[in-house]
């Protein structure tokens, strides 16, 4: 394929698996649809002392939110932020943060002693948008290349992997007799793009609905939506399930490579 910038890559079918800062998807100038996100994320890890149960929980107060993941003898934590009020953060000192922190996710309140600076603490940018065509001659773009997923959910790499999973199905055996690929790409863009629209549909609504009404400074409540799932267990199985197990499942079926 040859690229925007004249450059070429010599190959039947380059796969841009590159994330979602994908130069080849750039390169290639393939259109774009941003979604829009209104949130980032300060990542970092808090220690803990392991227990018998998973202590992962999600924590929403007056204008703040903050997600620990349990890993054993850490938590991996997440404290969600309006897009664009990161520097503010920081500005006000890694002791205010602790702070803060502590104040809504009172679990962590113990471990968070162990956060020394901001150089312990990443800020992840959330970017949630999908190419409306994701193939040019030559060039197949898949995972968050093709469709930058947000966290919310945690399911970019499920939908990375079926994404490779679909290409591999669709492409390894025309590949091997030589056939053409063009219309086949595309045909991995027609499987894969209805799983994409909906759970990018399902971030975008909890984006907006859940995690911005949360962290309007002011709101001391959860969302409804939120509240409604915390009182009814039940119901928290329907998006579990959606986000778990995807819309479109894929299986491997293309053929095994032959043994050199
Ligand atoms: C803050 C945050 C947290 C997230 N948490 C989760 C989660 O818990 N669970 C989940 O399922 N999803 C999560 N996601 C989404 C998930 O990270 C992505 O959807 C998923 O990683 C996409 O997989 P990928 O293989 O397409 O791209 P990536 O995982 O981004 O992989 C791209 C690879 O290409 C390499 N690369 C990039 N450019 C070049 C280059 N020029 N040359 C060579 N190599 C290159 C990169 O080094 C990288 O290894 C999160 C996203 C964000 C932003």
């Amino acid at each position: 394929m040859t690229l925007a910038n004249g450059d070429e890559v010599r190959a039947r079918l380059v796969i841009a698996a590159d994330g979602r800062r994908s130069v080849l998807r750039d390169a290639a100038q393939l259109p774009c649809r941003d979604l829009g996100a209104p949130i980032d994320g300060y990542w970092f890890r808090v220690a803990k002392a392991r227990t018998p149960d998973n202590r992962t929980e999600g924590y929403i107060d007056r204008g703040q939110m903050v997600i620990a993941i349990d890993r054993g003898d850490y938590f991996q934590c997440a404290r969600v932020i309006p897009k664009g009020s990161a520097e503010a953060i920081r500005a006000k000192g890694i002791d205010r943060f602790r702070r803060d922190v502590a104040a809504v996710a009172p679990i962590l309140a113990e471990g968070i002693a162990t956060l020394a600076s901001f150089d312990d603490v990443k800020l992840l940018s959330v970017t949630l948008d999908r190419l409306t065509r994701w193939h040019a001659p030559g060039l197949l773009a898949i995972g968050d290349a093709a469709h930058a997923m947000s966290p919310v959910g945690g399911v970019g790499i499920n939908l990375a992997i079926q994404d490779a999973v679909a290409a591999a199905n669709l492409l390894a055996e025309p590949m091997q007799r030589g056939a053409r690929l063009d219309g086949l790409c595309a045909a991995v863009q027609r499987r894969r793009m209805f799983p994409v629209r909906i759970v990018q549909a399902l971030q975008h609504i909890v984006h907006v609905r859940v995690i911005g009404r949360a962290l309007r400074v002011g709101s001391p409540r959860p969302p409804l939506l939120m509240r409604f799932f915390d009182r009814v267990p039940l119901l928290r199985r329907i998006p579990a399930r959606i986000l778990g197990l995807g819309v479109r499942r894929e299986h491997i079926s293309s053929p095994r490579t032959p043994s050199r």
